[in-house]
């Protein structure tokens, strides 16, 4: 057979570079800080307690039956914890899946979206393969959104999504609030219709939202994840707007797309925001012990964060520093050849003991022999 595959996939597709995830760890001595994971296992940590409710709730679940299409019983739950009406809230399989549903509802084969760059990289990677126009608006030097630039760009090229992860990943930064909020106001029908995507992704990390902001502006979309305060495994993501705009996205989602478990894991952790504040805290104080440790390093530049990882600049080749650094068993991420990211890599914090490891290789990475 001669059978052509190039002659069926379509050519956005083939055009794809995958979305990278980074090499595959060795099992055992390994220190991971490359996904903005938490560092902290949730049931573990809690050991007794948490670990018993878990496998209460797990046991429940019936598994020969579909999962409650509506995820009612969860959306009730974060709709009280997040001090919204349910009618706002969509679950979706991971944040990743309500950026595609938002594309597949709104952007399609002839419109455009627009996006700061660098930012999250699954938004243009969506856009791409479904045939969507992907703007890109470069952020200044230190990473900061240029309103007017970007204002300029709605006004000439009317993207239908605007994307801006707040804080942005994966630079670290909160953009200026008045700059969002001035996209916010452009796209609500003064120079253009877009819904104005807020990812927060980071929240937890930033201490800021635009939560409060929804019924001032009716455009606005924000995004949450359970994936960053120690519930990746389960993909749990969220989007949160306008009750109309919730129904129209609501007609692209697949009808059980958060499964049964990850309903019943996400209903237990809710159930103990307690737990989640005080990982989020410790995380906070060793970001910024990581940072103050990074300002005092030669050879490096780190970038303000008001997330769990820090973007940081090596003078030495990005290329060779992350190869040293997993040679001594730390995973980070390396942005070294993206664009606007040269000599860049990302780490995300870990435990005390995981960022006492990354600092001491780094340290050697860079040390005097390495810099010539
Ligand atoms: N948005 C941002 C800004 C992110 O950094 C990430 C994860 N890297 C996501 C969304 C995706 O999160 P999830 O695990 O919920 O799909």
């Amino acid at each position: 057979m001669s059978f052509d595959l190039a002659a069926v996939i379509r050519p956005e597709v083939r055009a794809q570079i995958p979305y990278h995830t980074g090499p595959e760890p060795a099992p055992g001595r390994r220190v991971k800080l490359d996904a903005n994971e938490s560092p902290f296992a949730l049931g573990a940590a809690l050991r007794g307690e948490l670990a018993a409710e878990f496998a209460r709730a797990l046991a429940d679940v019936e598994l020969h039956r579909y999962p409650d299409p509506t995820a009612r019983n969860l959306r009730d739950l974060l709709a009280r914890d997040l001090g919204v009406g349910t009618d706002r809230i969509l679950v979706a399989n991971g944040s990743d899946e309500a950026i595609q549903m938002l594309l597949m509802a709104v952007a399609g084969p002839r419109a455009a979206i627009a996006v700061p760059v660098p930012t999250f990289a699954m938004y243009a990677i969506g856009a791409r393969v479904m045939g969507t126009r992907v703007v890109e608006v470069p952020l200044g030097d230190t990473f900061g959104l240029d309103a007017d630039r970007f204002l300029e760009v709605v006004r000439r090229e009317r993207p239908r999504l605007v994307f801006l992860a707040w804080p942005n990943n994966p630079t670290g930064n909160l953009f200026d609030a008045a700059a969002v909020e001035a996209i916010l106001t452009a796209c609500g029908g003064r120079d253009g219709e877009a819904l104005v995507i807020v990812d927060e992704a980071y929240v937890h990390y930033s201490g800021q939202s635009f939560l409060g902001r929804l019924n001032e502006f009716p455009n606005l979309v924000v995004l949450r994840t359970l994936s960053k305060i120690g519930l990746a495994g389960i993909r749990l993501g969220m989007l949160i707007a306008a009750p109309e705009v919730v129904r129209e996205v609501n007609k692209v989602r697949m009808p059980y797309n958060v499964n049964a478990l990850s309903q019943a894991a996400a209903r237990v952790v809710l159930a103990h925001g307690d737990v989640v504040r005080r990982h989020a805290a410790a995380i906070v104080a060793e970001r910024d012990r990581v940072q103050a440790a990074l300002a005092t390093m030669p050879g490096v530049t780190a970038f303000h964060s008001d997330a769990n990882f820090i973007l940081l600049r090596t003078r030495r080749p990005g290329d060779a520093v992350c190869a040293d650094l997993l040679d001594a068993g730390i995973l980070v991420r390396n942005f070294s050849r993206a664009p606007h990211l040269a000599e860049c890599l990302r780490v995300t914090i870990g435990t005390p003991e995981e960022n006492n490891a990354f600092l001491h290789a780094l340290a050697a990475a860079l040390g005097p022999r390495r810099t010539a």
